[in-house]
C-alpha cells in the first residue's frame, strides 16, 4: 500500500492529500502526534458518546458523519410551529438508565402517561373501562411471563415460535379454547362482572362474552407492535428476553431530545471533529504501522489508528460501507439474522385540543382492529395515538401522535402517499387518520377545531442513513440472538475496528437511546483499554462542564415518582 504519513497535520494517502485540519481537526489536537486518532462513523447518539469519552480521555478524534446534522435517528423538527420528536420520545425505564441523568442536565421536562387507556372495539365503540384495564393487566403479565419463559427455555423454544403463538396458548388459559359454533359443551363459566360486553343470558352467551375477551386480549397484543416496529407475529419467542427494558416507568420527553442532544455534542464540537455530509463508503485495513484504517468517503481518504462503527443495523444489512477485507463469515451472519423494525409517526396538529373535554381527559387511545375504515383501511390495521395537549406547558400542544408500524407504516411511506406536508398530502393523510380521531371525545365534525392544521409524518423506512427502517428487532427464525449480539460487541480488535450503535448494546438497552448511549461508551472503552489508558494530554471537557455551558438547572420537569 502507496501511503506516506506526515505527521499529523497532513496525510498522503494514495496520492490523495487529506489535511487534518480540514478534516476539522483543531490545533491543539493535531499537535499531539503520539496519541491515537480514532475515526467515529456516525454522529448519532452512540457516536457522539464515544467521540466525548475518546476526547475525555485525551484521544485524537475524527467524526463522520454522512447527514448534514448530528443526532442519527434522534432528530427533533419545528414544523408544527412547537418542536416535535421525529425518532425517539420516551425514555425506556429509569433505573441505571444514563438518558435520565442526561435528562436532568438536559432540564427536559418529562411526562408520565396514565397507564389506563380507552380502548376502541373493531365496530368504533369504547369498551368498558373496568374491562380495558382488566385486559391490559392480563396482557402486561402475559408479557411478563413469555420473558421468564423465554429466559428458561430460550435451548429448546423452535425458532419459528411467535409472541403471538405464546399469547394464543395464554389467552386459552385465561378465557377458554375456541369451540365450534355448534358445540355448547366445555363452555367456560363467566365471572358475572357486569361491565364485559356480553349479551346476558347463561351457557352459550356466557361463553361468548369469554370467546369476545379473547379475541380483545389477542388484539391488544397486537399493539406490541408499536414498540418493536414489527407485527407480534414475527416477535420471536425464543429471544424474547433481549425485548426486556431497563425497569421503572417510561417517561416521554416532552421537551423533546434536542437538549441532550446538544450536550452529546458539545465536546465534538468544542473540539471542532466533527464532518458533516461526509459518508463513508469503504474501511481498508492496511500493512501499514501506524494510521493503517483506511477510510474513503466520496471525496477524500482518511487515514485513522482505531475506528469505531456506529452506522445503523440496517444499513450494515445494504452493505453500504464495504470491509476490506470482509468482514468475517459469522459477523456477516449477525448482520443478516438480526432483523429491522419499521415504526414510523404521524404528528396531527389542530387549532385546538378538542378531546381536553376535562382535566381527567385520558391521555393515550388504541382503536383495535379498526373494521369502521374500509375504504382508508381494508386491512383493520391497529392504530395508537397519544395527547401532546396533556404535557406541561410551555410544551403542551394541540397535537396528536400516531404510531403506525409494519405494513401499516409502508403503506403511508409508499409512494401512494405525498408528504402531508403539501396541501394534497394534507388531505389524503386527514382522510386516513379521521376515522380514529373523530372517535376521541369532543369531537364535532363541523367545528373548525377538530380540522387538522398541519401534519407531519417520519419516513425512516425510505433513509437510506437510518438503514430504511426504525431500530433493531428479534423476529422469528432467530437461532442464536444473544451471540449475534456480542459478536459486535466484541469488535474486530486485531483490526482495532469496534462496533456501536443501537444494535449492539446490552440486552436491556437494545433498540433504544440507552442502549446506543451504553454501546458508545463501552466501544470507547475498549479502544482506550486496547491503548493502555488514558492519552498523555487530557483536555476533553466532562459532562458536568457542558451543563454550565448548555443549561443552568438539574431539575427533571415534571418526572413522576
Ligand atoms: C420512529 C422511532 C422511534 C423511536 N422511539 C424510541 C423511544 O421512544 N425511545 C428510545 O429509547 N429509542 C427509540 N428509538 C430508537 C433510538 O432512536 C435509537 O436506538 C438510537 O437513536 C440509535 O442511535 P445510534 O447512535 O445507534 O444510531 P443513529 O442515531 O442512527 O446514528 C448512526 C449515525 O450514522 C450515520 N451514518 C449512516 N451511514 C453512514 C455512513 N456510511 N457514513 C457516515 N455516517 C453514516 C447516520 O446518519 C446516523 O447519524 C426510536 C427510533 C425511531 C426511528
Amino acid at each position: 500500500m502507496d501511503s506516506k504519513h506526515e505527521g499529523n497535520a497532513a496525510v498522503v494517502v494514495n496520492g490523495v492529500a487529506t489535511d487534518l485540519d480540514g478534516m476539522g481537526l483543531n490545533d491543539g489536537l493535531a499537535s499531539k502526534k503520539d496519541v491515537p486518532l480514532v475515526g467515529v462513523i456516525g454522529a448519532g447518539v452512540a457516536g457522539l458518546r464515544a467521540a466525548q469519552y475518546l476526547l475525555e480521555k485525551g484521544y485524537n478524534v475524527a467524526v463522520f458523519e454522512a447527514r448534514d446534522r448530528v443526532g442519527g435517528r434522534v432528530f427533533t423538527s419545528n414544523h408544527l410551529g412547537k418542536d416535535v420528536d421525529m425518532g425517539p420520545n420516551w425514555i425506556h425505564g429509569t433505573s441505571g438508565n444514563p438518558i435520565v441523568p442526561l435528562s436532568e442536565l438536559a432540564n427536559s421536562s418529562l411526562h408520565c402517561f396514565e397507564e389506563s387507556c380507552p380502548v376502541f372495539d373493531p365496530d368504533g365503540n369504547l369498551l368498558p373501562q373496568s374491562e380495558t384495564d382488566r385486559l391490559q393487566e392480563a396482557l402486561w403479565k402475559v408479557v411478563e411471563q413469555a420473558t421468564e419463559y423465554s429466559k428458561e427455555h430460550k435451548a429448546t423454544i423452535p425458532a419459528h415460535e411467535s409472541l403471538y403463538d405464546y399469547g394464543v396458548l395464554k389467552a386459552e388459559e385465561m378465557f377458554g379454547p375456541s369451540l365450534p359454533e355448534t358445540n355448547n359443551s366445555g363452555t367456560t363459566s363467566d365471572d358475572g362482572d357486569s361491565a364485559t360486553p356480553k349479551a346476558g343470558g347463561t351457557g352459550r352467551i356466557r361463553w361468548k362474552g369469554q370467546e369476545q375477551r379473547k379475541e380483545l386480549f389477542l388484539s391488544m397484543l397486537h399493539m406490541w407492535g408499536s414498540l418493536t416496529g414489527t407485527s407480534v407475529m414475527r416477535q420471536s419467542l425464543k429471544y424474547f428476553l433481549l425485548e426486556e427494558p431497563v425497569e421503572g416507568p417510561n417517561l416521554f420527553v416532552g421537551s423533546t431530545y434536542k437538549p441532550m442532544v446538544d450536550i452529546l455534542a458539545a465536546p465534538s464540537r468544542k473540539a471542532g471533529v466533527i464532518n458533516l455530509s461526509t459518508p463513508i463508503t469503504s474501511i481498508t485495513v492496511t500493512n501499514s504501522e501506524q494510521r493503517r484504517i483506511l477510510l474513503t468517503s466520496p471525496t477524500s481518504t482518511y487515514s485513522m489508528d482505531a475506528v469505531i462503527v456506529t452506522i445503523p443495523l440496517g444499513c450494515l444489512k445494504k452493505a453500504a460501507i464495504s470491509f476490506n477485507p470482509p468482514l468475517p463469515t459469522r459477523m456477516q451472519q449477525s448482520i443478516q439474522s438480526l432483523s429491522y423494525g419499521n415504526l414510523e409517526k404521524v404528528y396531527i396538529h389542530f387549532p385546538k385540543a378538542y378531546w381536553l373535554t376535562s382535566n381527567k381527559a385520558p391521555g393515550f387511545f388504541t382503536f383495535l382492529t379498526p373494521k369502521y375504515a374500509p375504504e382508508t383501511n381494508p386491512n383493520k390495521w391497529h392504530m395508537c395515538c397519544f395527547s401532546l395537549a396533556h404535557f406541561a406547558a410551555p410544551y403542551d400542544q394541540p397535537t396528536l401522535l400516531f404510531y403506525v408500524f409494519g405494513p401499516s407504516s409502508a403503506h403511508l411511506t409508499s409512494s401512494a402517499f405525498t408528504s402531508p406536508q403539501t396541501e394534497e398530502g394534507l388531505k389524503q393523510y386527514t382522510e386516513f387518520f379521521e376515522p380514529y380521531f373523530s372517535r376521541l371525545g369532543g369531537y364535532e365534525a363541523e367545528s373548525p377545531d377538530c380540522k387538522p392544521s398541519h401534519i407531519i409524518a417520519t419516513n425512516w423506512s425510505n433513509d437510506e442513513y437510518a438503514g430504511f427502517g426504525s431500530y433493531s428487532n428479534f423476529q422469528v427464525g432467530l437461532e442464536d440472538g444473544e451471540r449475534d449480539i456480542e459478536i459486535f460487541r466484541e469488535g474486530l480488535p486485531e483490526r482495532n475496528i469496534w462496533f456501536a450503535g443501537e444494535h449492539t448494546a446490552p440486552v436491556l438497552g437494545l433498540g433504544s437511546v440507552s442502549g446506543a448511549y451504553w454501546s458508545g461508551e463501552d466501544a470507547a472503552a475498549k479502544v482506550v483499554e486496547s491503548y493502555g489508558g488514558a492519552a498523555q494530554h487530557t483536555e476533553g471537557i466532562s459532562l458536568a462542564e457542558v451543563c454550565a455551558t448548555g443549561s443552568s438547572q438539574m431539575t427533571v420537569g415534571g418526572a413522576c415518582a
